[in-house]
């Protein structure tokens, strides 16, 4: 039942924040402390940088904080990398694998992202999994073969709803202002959960969380909110100021 799967509110910092931008997270954990607790879930992804300083400051909080990536291995030599152990280590209770960011600029595959979800899980964090077609992909009318491809390839075989949350980000709406129509984003949202339910078994399926991502902010997040099969947001430019982000999850 939909009841069933409280709603995720998660912002994606990408590469902003310094030291000085900690009283945002600070703000962000006391109004969940304050009440919003009942209603929904938070987590925030920092920079690694703030990883440290932002699971302190969220401890026992209930605000849980992640990596924005991981390698798929324990340790090695990997220069530059961050293990999924690193981020558990660091006080991280999840990892976004697979970002739309990660798959351009790094050019990783479905498989390194299956295998950055599998390393999540190793670590016991939730690996929030990013899937979503590009503008050329929705023009030639592909969306659905797209993220069924991605959903095949970069979810483990053993995903389920404690240690897994899949994020419907598609590409030509992250940082652009542009939004899908409600209309659109529960055809897809709709479309994934089929795609789970074929795959994992329906009650399975039932339970694990999809977020819409791309450009969610304060006045569009009730109506894409309330969106069949949307159980939540991930939030990128709106998630950086606790204003904002905090709008948003009221609106959950
Ligand atoms: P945006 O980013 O909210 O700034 O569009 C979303 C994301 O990339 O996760």
């Amino acid at each position: 039942a939909k009841d069933a799967r409280r709603k995720l509110i998660a912002g994606n910092w990408k590469m902003n924040g310094l030291a000085a931008s900690a009283p945002e997270f600070v703000r962000v954990v006391g109004a969940y402390q304050g009440g919003l607790k009942a209603d929904v879930d938070l987590m925030v992804f920092p920079p690694f940088t703030l990883l440290t300083s932002f699971a302190t400051a969220s401890r026992g909080a209930g605000v849980l904080v992640g990596g924005q990536d991981c390698h798929a291995k324990p340790a090695g030599a990997h220069t530059g990398d961050v293990s999924a152990e690193m981020i558990a280590d660091a006080g991280g209770q999840a990892v976004i694998v697979g970002h739309s960011e990660r798959r351009t600029d790094h050019g990783e595959t479905d498989a390194d992202v299956r295998a950055k979800a599998e390393a999540a899980r190793r670590a016991g964090l939730v690996a929030v999994i990013c899937v979503g077609e590009t503008k050329d992909e929705r023009e030639a009318g592909e969306a659905r073969a797209v993220v069924s491809r991605q959903l095949a390839g970069s979810l483990p075989d053993d995903a389920a709803a404690a240690h897994v949350v899949v994020a419907y980000e598609p590409v030509w709406a992250i940082g652009t202002g542009l939004t899908p129509t409600a209309a659109e984003i529960a055809e897809m949202h709709g479309f994934i959960r089929s795609e789970l339910a074929g795959r994992f078994g329906a009650e399975a399926a039932d339970a694990i969380r999809i977020l819409y991502g791309g450009s969610v902010k304060p006045d569009n997040a009730k109506e894409i909110l309330a969106t069949a099969n949307v159980d939540g947001a991930l939030v990128g430019g709106a998630s950086l100021k606790a204003d904002d982000f905090l709008a948003i999850a009221k609106a959950a």
